[in-house]
């Protein structure tokens, strides 16, 4: 086992992989902007390294400065989070050349899913269903007309590099095709330095399900279940649960023995997650795989017991899976809200100092944060401050206790999305089980 961990990380996450380590008696070592200087990460961690300005450009994303930190720390493990580098293959590949193990896949498979038309191709390949779509050249009108005419409207322009929701726009004709290609192709190339887009039809009313995998280094994998996660804004989550609560047993034991037999023959290692669409007919489609911890991985850990940050370690420590398929029982119900430092209903950010602060807690509410009285909410990051998971026998019971922990969740001195996770919950919609992704412009 490792004897030292370095967290590559700020905020909640970076505080559940130190409490992870600790628990394998793990030493750890922080990173940190000149402006997170005052975080619990910093805190908590045996050591701490200043690896840059408030910038992620120069500090979370700053590879030399964060492996010089590992090295001078003598850490011979680098754990990514998600975000900032953690789906960065060159990175991956340089903790491998400089003898630092990465707790994450090799390097060569976040190469495969970095790209996600290349990804959808390997799938396709793997006998995985995919979203029709058209991934060849589309400069020129008449180009653009037969790859509209292939899929058929509405099309979905798709960066290949897009992630966290960016990078995607809805065309409803051959006008809207070519005009949004070019503004795709732009912001594509600003945000994720890469201009390349693939189309694909735009199902409409999907649900998004995804399923969480775990696999070893020694051709052992299995999946945890199921993630329901169609409460979305911008095509990013901000609320999800687990198990689905309208995916039956047929079909979710289909999608998670197909998404583990995907992975498992790719020989990926460690923790990934596969994302699909189910169309209103019952039909699924594969629509990425994110190679690194998702944001919502505690609801899969209420409902499962497994501890995935503590899998991900052992498995790059090269230990076997404990557990084998069967092992795996779901039980209970588990729901996420994320709260992020917004407007509740313009979501725009709300930075600043919380000048109170009160946390729920009891049987079954969990809450994930960075947080605490005084902390100066900073603009220069994502905005999610903290996740409240709440575990029950069922989800009836499950949301009965979220309704109350939101209540007295209180933040002062900045706005946060509790109101509308609390509208969300109210909803007899959201309260039948049976929504989709366009919830939130369809009700809200
Ligand atoms: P998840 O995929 O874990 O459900 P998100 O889609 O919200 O959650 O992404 C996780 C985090 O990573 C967020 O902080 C998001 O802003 C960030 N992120 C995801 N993809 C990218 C990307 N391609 N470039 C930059 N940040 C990203
Ligand atoms: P990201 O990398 O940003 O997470 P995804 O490809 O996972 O991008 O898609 C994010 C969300 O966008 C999905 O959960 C879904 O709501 C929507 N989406 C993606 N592809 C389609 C599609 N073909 N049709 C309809 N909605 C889609
Ligand atoms: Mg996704």
């Amino acid at each position: 086992m490792f004897k030292k961990v370095l967290v590559a990380n700020r905020g909640e996450i970076a505080l559940r992989i130190i409490r992870a380590c600790k628990e394998l008696s793990i030493k750890t070592v922080s990173v940190h902007s000149t402006a997170d200087a005052d975080s619990l990460h910093v805190r908590f961690a045996d050591e701490s390294y200043c690896i840059g300005p408030a910038k992620s450009s120069q500090s979370y994303l700053n590879i030399p400065s964060i492996i010089s930190a590992a090295e001078v720390s003598n850490a011979d493990a680098i754990h990514p989070g998600y975000g900032f580098l953690a789906e960065n293959p060159d990175f991956a590949e340089i903790c491998e050349t400089c003898n630092i193990k990465f707790i994450g896949p090799p390097s060569k498979q976040i190469k495969n899913f970095g790209n996600k038309a290349k990804a959808k191709e390997l799938m396709l390949s793997l006998g995985v269903p995919v979203i029709q779509g058209y991934t060849g050249k589309c400069e020129t009108r008449k180009e653009i007309s037969l790859a509209a005419k292939e899929i058929g409207f509405p099309i979905l322009i798709k960066a290949v590099s897009g992630g966290g929701g960016r990078g995607m726009r809805v065309a409803r004709n051959v006008e809207e095709l070519e005009k949004y290609l070019k503004i795709v192709r732009g912001e594509a190339q600003v945000s994720f330095g890469s201009d390349e887009v693939y189309l694909e039809k735009y199902i409409q009313n999907p649900k998004h399900i995804e399923f969480q995998i775990l696999c070893d280094e020694h051709g052992n994998g299995i999946h945890l279940g199921e993630r329901e996660c169609s409460i979305q804004r911008r095509h990013q989550k901000l609320l999800e649960e687990a198990p689905s609560p309208s995916l039956d047993g047929k079909l979710r034991d289909k999608m998670g023995e197909l998404a583990v037999k995907a992975m498992k023959s790719i020989g990926y290692a460690n923790a990934g997650t596969v994302e699909f669409l189910v169309d209103e007919g019952g039909d699924f489609f594969f629509i990425e795989v994110n190679p690194r911890i998702q944001v919502e991985h505690p609801v899969t850990e209420m409902v499962t017991g497994v501890d995935l940050i503590k899998e991900q370690i052992k498995i790059a420590a090269g230990e076997k899976l404990a557990f084998k398929q069967e092992d795996i029982r779901i039980q209970g119900h588990s729901i996420q809200c994320r709260i992020n430092a917004e407007h509740p209903e313009t979501f725009v950010p709300s930075p600043g100092k919380i000048t109170s602060l009160n946390i729920p807690g009891g049987l079954g509410v969990r809450v994930d944060t960075g947080i605490y009285g005084g902390y100066n909410v900073l603009p220069f990051y994502d905005s999610l401050i903290a996740k409240l998971i709440v575990f029950d026998k069922d989800r009836e019971a499950a949301l009965a206790k979220l309704k109350w922990a939101l209540e007295e969740f209180h933040f002062g001195g900045i706005q946060t999305t509790i109101p509308f996770h609390q509208k969300v919950l109210q909803h007899p919609q959201f309260k039948s089980g049976n929504y989709n992704t366009n919830f939130l412009e369809t009700y809200f």
